[in-house]
């Protein structure tokens, strides 16, 4: 027969830390605490398979649970002296649940269970102290009632009328009547008057007498606190966090321990280290004469344990260490052992009971992202964990935390949301508002710092963009221009804000009743997606920190196989990256080299160019340009690679579409109208996308092709000169056949050619390759590696071509596609590694079948992203490119793919 029930006590257990699954995380850590004798009042765990037999049976238990639970409580009897229902010498118990993984808050818990009229006289006798006996009762009644009469019970009050909530307006009101604050001020007969009061309006509100058997009251509660598992909140809170149904909750029964027996006993709780800083000194709160949640409950301000937990709401008070010197010796002690075993940071729950110490509670700790980070190099250095361990201890999104400012989180708390939308770029940023991209340069160049709100911006906003503290949108989603561009430069953006409406005319954004107009100052923040009104304070990382940020990244680039690059167009976030660690840039795009005073000039000269010789012109007046541009970049990224992309995107994104643009446009050029009107319109594409764009573009036009190599090789070439190591790699964009690369690499190396004569660099090391985005170039990528001497997965159109989901519109149904879980995630943020993933695969399988030494990235916005790194991983590529802010992340992304896969 199977065996439902655990006892732990006086240093034996039944069960152990590893027995998570069928004790939940709070009773095998209380059997593993037994184990290492460590103080814990003596208990049992009920399993969690009697859960899912009382959910499959109609709310029944096993046969034979009833003779178990009698036999544990003859245990509990004699490890601690008193009997559960004796009238002379009572034991009490708490009700505790308890699931595999902790859903806190969100369980119920009955302390106190066992006093009734036959105990209640028993207990005064032995303890001689009857105010701390009614204390305890009426905690009893009013958790009793909630969780069990109602609760459990199913029973839906109305707002404002739960049964917990009318019996705390009695207390209140006798605390008024006394003119007494503190609970503690109340008398033993306070209490006692309490009690009564307290069952009369149970019994009138819920129509059932508060239960006066002591076994009454235990099968009472333990059935309550498997009803709990399927209550309203701890349903909602297992669909976010992914935890499965079936796994229910185990339910533990253990002796009372009292920090409500007077000012020689109190309760607390503690981490072992700092959770906010990762500080390695113990932390924690406690109450003198309290009770189990009087801490967490916010009734009184909690005191410091200790001198370095102390904070502005408690400095004037005692800690436990001044309060009870013994007390927190013991704890100390206990924190150590906890530390040593379990090898992390513990969250433990204590009692005092009368100068005497009892854990009951130890679960590992959560922290934030500054201090995961600490904890895990100084565990390393203490010798409690390996490097491979400390890498796996820190969530890749944890670290995002670190790399930016964030909102004060205090401040928040306190602060009144203007609009959310979706948390596009992580952090926080404050600043003025300005609608449009050039007031941004203007107040920006003026000493300001600005937060650009736009309905949603497009590439001509880009340089407003980069000027602005934050970006923020009322429309799009994760993967709309604004949202891509501010996670490539690290900015704070939010997008969709739908609740946004801005009148661009008029200077002003309004919410609901709320007019903000231009100037006025707003909040981001961009980890969660709010706005505020007003400035919030922001906090910035500390330099300290950095250090153990660095030593910790180190120990993941002394752990992974992937290599790390960047996709970064500009010599500043080139340098920002190599900063984080970037091992060269996978994609540099040339798009944004057409763009702005001269250059759009001559790019519209060049597009509107009616022979090949007047296009020829026109990019001459370019090529300058391009070359100062490639030049910073190399020297920036000097003796790392860097993967140039010819130009990608279609014509019509460098026209005016508008009439008067047109016009003007017309005039400048000493051109007719008319004729730049058709040529406009000739570029319009029913479907961009899949148009004249990539190498399409260098075939047509083989002049820009052999203006981009000019620049790139010549750039290269002179920094040579100059003894700068200048790597390129030149990359055409949306190769889908073999002689489409031919076409170009002919083109390529002819140009190549012709700088070697012209500057006399006869050394000058460049590769030639191609990005794989078509699914035709990862099919035939044998043939397509013949001549490429390296491969980057352009993840995002491969994802958009091989799904058949346009970028530019997925946003009206891929999210009721996720939510409805027809793709588990978004395609284009999490790579589709059963679909997409086998292109990837399977091109690299084929080119390296091919070309051995064939190099094999990805690019796009995958490269980032965690999951998709495990993958990138797992298929074998050398590297991954992405954001700069992403780098930190991918190296971590990286490390813990290789050690997962050696674990
Ligand atoms: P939660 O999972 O919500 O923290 P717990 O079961 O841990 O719920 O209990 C709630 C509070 O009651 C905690 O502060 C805990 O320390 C306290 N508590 C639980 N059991 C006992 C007990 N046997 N003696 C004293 N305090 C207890
Ligand atoms: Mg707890
Ligand atoms: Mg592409």
């Amino acid at each position: 027969m199977a065996k439902y029930v655990y006892t732990f006590g006086a240093a034996r257990a039944e069960g152990r830390a590893g027995m998570k699954d069928l004790l939940g995380g709070k009773g095998a850590n209380l059997a593993e605490m037994c184990h290492l004798g460590i103080p814990v009042p003596a208990g049992f765990t009920i399993t969690t398979e009697v859960c899912t037999y009382y959910y499959e049976h109609g709310g029944t238990y096993p046969q034979g649970l009833r003779e178990d639970v009698e036999k544990a409580l003859a245990f509990m009897a004699e490890v601690m002296e008193a009997r559960f229902g004796d009238p002379d010498n009572p034991l009490l118990v708490s009700v505790r649940s308890g699931a595999r993984q902790s859903m806190p808050g969100m369980m119920e818990t009955v302390l106190n269970v066992g006093l009734c009229s036959s105990t209640i006289p028993g207990m005064v006798r032995r303890t001689g102290n009857e105010r701390f006996v009614y204390d305890s009762y009426r905690r009893l009644i009013m958790m009793y009632a909630d969780v069990v009469m109602e609760k459990a019970a199913g029973i839906e009050p109305a707002e404002g009328e739960a049964i917990r909530v009318q019996l705390e307006h009695l207390m209140d009101a006798r605390k008024k009547e006394k003119g007494v604050t503190a609970d503690t001020d109340l008398t033993a007969d306070d209490l006692k008057a309490l009690c009564d009061a307290f069952r009369r309006r149970v019994e009138e509100v819920l129509g059932k007498p508060f239960p006066d058997d002591p076994m009454d009251q235990l099968w009472g509660a333990i059935g309550a606190v498997f009803q709990s598992w399927n209550g309203k909140r701890a349903v909602q809170y297992r669909r976010i966090e992914g935890i499965p149904d079936e796994w229910g909750t185990a339910v533990n029964v253990q002796a009372m321990v009292f920090g409500n027996m007077g000012e020689r006993s109190a309760t607390g709780v503690g981490f072992t280290r700092n959770p906010a800083t990762g500080e390695n000194s113990f932390y924690g709160e406690w109450l003198p004469n309290a009770q189990g949640e009087d801490v967490v409950a916010g009734i009184r301000t909690p005191y410091a344990i200790n001198e370095a937990s102390k904070n502005d709401a408690n400095r004037h008070l005692p800690t436990l260490e001044e309060a009870m010197p013994e007390a927190y010796q013991e704890l100390l002690e206990v924190r150590n052992r906890l530390e040593r075993h379990y090898r992390d940071m513990q969250d433990i729950e204590f009692t005092v009971q009368e100068g005497r110490v009892w854990l009951l509670q130890t679960r590992t700790g959560k922290r934030n992202g500054p201090a995961a980070v600490r904890m895990a190099v100084d565990m390393v250095d203490e010798g409690l964990i390996d490097k491979a361990e400390a890498v796996i201890r820190v969530k890749p999104n944890q670290l995002d935390e670190l790399l930016h400012p964030m909102v004060d989180p205090a401040a928040e708390r306190s602060a009144r949301p203007l609009a959310r939308g979706l948390p596009a770029g992580p952090g926080g940023a404050t600043g003025r508002i300005v609608l449009t991209p050039e007031r941004a340069e203007e107040r920006a160049a003026a000493g300001e710092t600005v937060i650009l709100v736009r309905i949603e911006t497009s590439p001509e906003d880009v340089h407003g963009m980069h000027v602005a503290e934050a970006i923020v949108t009322a429309k799009g989603g994760m993967t709309s221009h604004a949202a891509l561009v501010a996670r490539g430069w690290g900015k704070t953006c939010v997008v969709g804000c739908g609740a946004l409406e801005i009148d661009v005319a008029a200077g002003t954004v309004t919410v609901g009743d709320t007019v903000l107009r231009e100037g006025d100052v707003i909040t981001v923040n961009g980890t969660k997606g709010v706005l505020y009104a007003g400035e919030l304070p922001l906090i910035v990382l500390d330099p300290e920190r950095h250090e153990h940020l660095a030593r910790f990244l180190g120990f993941c680039d002394e752990l992974r196989r992937l290599g790390v690059r960047t996709n970064a167009d500009r010599p500043e976030d080139a340098a920002q990256a190599r900063r984080f660690g970037a091992e060269g840039i996978g994609l540099c795009r040339t798009e944004h080299m057409f763009f702005g005073g001269e250059r759009i000039r001559a790019m519209r000269e060049m597009i509107l160019a009616e022979t090949p010789e007047e296009r020829a012109r026109a990019l001459e007046k370019l090529l300058p340009y391009q070359k100062e541009d490639f030049k910073g970049i190399f020297r920036a990224m000097e003796g790392l690679p860097v993967t140039v992309r010819l130009l990608d995107p279609p014509l019509h994104e460098f026209v005016p579409h508008e009439d008067a643009q047109i016009r003007e446009l017309a005039e400048t050029m000493g051109k007719d109208p008319e004729a730049v009107r058709t040529r406009v319109a000739q570029l319009r594409e029913m479907n961009p996308m899949l148009g004249h764009r990539g190498c399409r573009l260098g075939i047509s036009y083989p002049e820009i092709t052999r203006m981009q190599a000019r620049a790139v090789l010549e750039a290269a070439a002179e920094l040579r000169k100059e003894g700068v190591d200048a790597r390129p790699e030149i990359m055409v964009p949306l190769v889908g056949h073999v002689a489409e690369l031919q076409d170009q690499k002919r083109l390529i190396l002819e140009v190549a050619e012709e700088v070697k004569r012209a500057t006399g660099v006869d050394d000058l090391p460049f590769l030639v390759g191609t990005m794989v985005e078509v699914p035709r170039a990862a099919l035939t990528a044998g043939e397509i590696a013949s001549e490429a001497e390296f491969f980057s997965f352009g993840t995002n159109d491969l994802t958009q071509m091989t799904c058949g989901f346009s970028r530019d519109d997925a946003g009206s149904f891929l999210p009721v596609y996720v939510e409805r879980g027809i793709y588990p995630k978004d395609p284009f943020q999490s790579i589709d590694q059963e679909g997409v993933g086998q292109l990837v695969a399977l091109g690299t399988e084929r080119g390296r079948a091919a070309r051995p030494d064939l190099k094999v990235g990805v690019c796009g916005e995958h490269g980032g992203d965690p999951d998709s790194i495990a993958f990138f991983h797992r298929v074998g590529l050398d590297y991954v490119s992405c954001s700069p802010f992403r780098v930190p992340i991918a190296r971590l992304a990286a490390a813990q793919a290789a050690v997962s896969e050696t674990a």
